[in-house]
């Protein structure tokens, strides 16, 4: 068998983890400190639950989506992004009977079936923020805040915000119709697939990536002028706050998204240096979703983040952070003494890795790779003696230590 792992599905090695785990722990961070809590969603669903909500005509559902049979004959897919799925879980156990918002965050792995490419994947990660149950436009600023927060607190540079609105059932689809209007003779020189857009979910002829179309429609009417006038208020009133915090943002009105359960307020979050796949962040409002899933009706608005676009912005190195120490020995006693000795360190809360290998050499060898602070080293002379040789891999200093008192003086060093 040849080793190797499926096309579009990576694997995140120890190298790398660092990265993620301070994404990770600034995100619960930011979101634990707004009041959301983690919600653990399965990775699979029944199909409908995302075919319904995301629409049958989206790029998600139309080709990307990993679906297939269960050995009972159900249709499963497994899960192309979050909020169908949360908002699944948030009618089915009634999370609207509780204090509104509802405010989840998950974060985990989603597949798509796309071509894979720089920031593209077919498994990748989302971190992701939905908050449930309010229509005001306070908690649209509150969750792009959040967002941005969480940005800044990483000091990641060159980032921008834009926002749109698509307004609700009723004005967009007198946008629509002025869309179509204004499409009508564009035609010929559109994509196929903006073609086929033009019939069936006209408002994606605006998030074509195609250089051609983009060209074709740069006049192309804004859906801006065509909000009613409480969607406009909701939309002048989120720009307000925005402008209160000092967040910049640009308005750009073809962020449609793809996904049809949006209304009002959308937004992403684009990376300028990140070359094609330049969108690191993506959510809006979506007033309809809990009722298409069978609930009460109800406001919602989320976001999700793209965590390896996010991860390649990051540059910093991650060094080491607390001192450690490295036991090396060899054969027993010696083995035996590092190996309790270790256990007691870690009991104390002091990061201790022990050393394999049939030589000192060889161990010392991986103590200096390992970054270690300190090396303790117990051969059969230091137990003969009684001491240890604790050796300061900065300064090259070295100590003999009482191996009887070795744990007490370790944690001084150390602790
Ligand atoms: P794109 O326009 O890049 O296809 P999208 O609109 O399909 O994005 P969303 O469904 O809004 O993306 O997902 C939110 C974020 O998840 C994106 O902004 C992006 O950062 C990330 N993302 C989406 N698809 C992928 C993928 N296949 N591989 C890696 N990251 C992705
Ligand atoms: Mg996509």
């Amino acid at each position: 068998m040849e080793a190797k792992g499926i096309k579009g599905f990576k694997d995140i090695l120890p190298s790398e983890i660092k990265k993620w785990q301070y994404l990770e722990r600034k995100a619960e961070e930011v979101f634990e400190n707004a009041g959301y809590s983690e919600i653990r969603i399965p990775l699979m669903e029944f199909t409908e639950v995302f075919s319904r909500s995301i629409g049958e005509d989206t790029d998600i559902v139309e080709k990307e989506m990993y679906t297939f049979q269960d050995k009972s004959g159900r249709n499963i897919t497994l899960r192309p992004e979050g909020t169908a799925p949360v908002v699944r879980a948030y009618v089915e156990h009634g999370l609207y009977a509780g204090p509104q918002p509802a405010r989840l965050y998950y974060l985990g792995p989603m597949f798509r079936y796309e071509r894979p490419q720089a920031g593209r994947y077919r498994q990748f990660y989302q971190i992701g923020v939905e908050a449930l149950g309010i229509d005001e436009p306070l908690l649209d600023a509150e969750v792009v805040m959040m967002l941005w927060h969480l940005f800044e607190k990483m000091k990641l540079n060159d980032l921008e915000l834009q926002i749109n609105s698509l307004g609700c059932r009723n004005c967009r689809s007198i946008y629509i119709k002025k869309l179509k209007e204004y499409l009508g003779d564009k035609l010929p020189l559109l994509c196929p697939d903006c073609k086929k857009r033009y019939d069936v979910n006209p408002l994606r002829v605006l998030d074509c990536k195609r250089d051609q179309c983009r060209e074709s429609t740069k006049d192309v009417p804004g859906i801006l002028d065509s909000l009613c006038k409480s969607c406009k208020e909701h939309f002048e009133d989120v720009k307000g706050y925005l402008g209160e915090l000092s967040i910049p943002f640009k308005i750009n009105q073809r962020i449609v998204r793809g996904l049809d359960y949006y209304t009002k307020t959308t937004f992403e979050v684009i990376a300028k240096g990140l070359g094609a796949q330049n969108a690191v962040a993506a959510g809006g409002r979506y007033d309809g979703l809990v009722e298409d899933m069978g609930g009460p009706p109800t406001p919602g608005i989320g976001f999700a983040i793209g965590v390896e676009r996010v991860i390649s912005l990051i540059q910093d190195t991650f060094p080491e952070q607390k001192p450690f120490i490295y036991l090396t020995s060899l054969g027993n006693p010696g083995h035996a003494l590092s190996i309790k000795l270790t256990r007691q360190l870690r009991d104390a809360g002091i990061k201790a890795e022990l050393g394999y290998g049939n030589s000192l050499k060889s161990q010392m060898k991986k103590a200096d790779k390992s970054g270690a602070k300190f090396v303790l080293i117990i051969g059969d002379e230091e137990i003969r003696k009684g001491l240890g040789i604790l050796r300061d891999m900065d300064t090259k200093a070295q100590d003999n230590i009482d191996l009887k008192q070795a744990f007490e003086i370790l944690v001084k060093r150390l602790g």
